[in-house]
């Protein structure tokens, strides 16, 4: 059983959550977390908040609809967010919906993967890219924060 954490769509709050439920919802408004095969969907504004709460690092899919590698890349996000569950919380951020993304987060290309630890960026990297070098790069960054204080 494993646990993630999101921000609530309705209310803005970060919820803790089990992965293992159907369709969780907000703690505080009851409202639905939208949290879908491992991953949820968020603002920019949602997942600063999102980065500077959560306990485990956050793997954000900076992404848009038209874009073909994108899409590409979704299925293996997808795959690897369940499993991974509880060890890393997906999101995904639709830079199309949300252009305030490409400024705060400094993006300029898409798709983008970053990582964030207690509020740092400790990875980036873009395009497109197998499952198995997708695991290898987070197992990186546990592994290096294991041993950083
Ligand atoms: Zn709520």
């Amino acid at each position: 059983m494993a646990v993630s954490y999101t921000v609530c769509p309705n209310c803005n709050r970060v919820n803790k959550f089990q992965t293992n439920k159907q369709n969780p919802t907000c703690g505080a408004c009851h409202g639905n977390l939208d949290y879908h095969e491992g991953v949820t969907q968020l603002s920019t504004e949602q997942v600063q908040k999102l980065i500077a709460k959560s306990p485990i690092p956050v793997v954000i899919d900076f992404w848009a609809p038209w874009c073909a590698p994108c899409r590409t890349f979704s299925p293996v996000f997808s795959e690897t967010a369940v499993e991974l569950a509880g060890q890393y919380v997906f999101v995904k951020l639709n830079t199309e919906e949300h252009p305030s993304a490409g400024l705060h987060f400094n993006i300029r290309g898409i798709p983008t993967i970053a990582v964030y630890q207690k509020g740092r960026e400790v990875l980036r990297q873009s395009g497109a890219f197998p499952k198995d070098h997708f695991v290898s790069l987070l197992r990186g960054t546990s592994s290096s924060n294991s041993i950083a204080p």
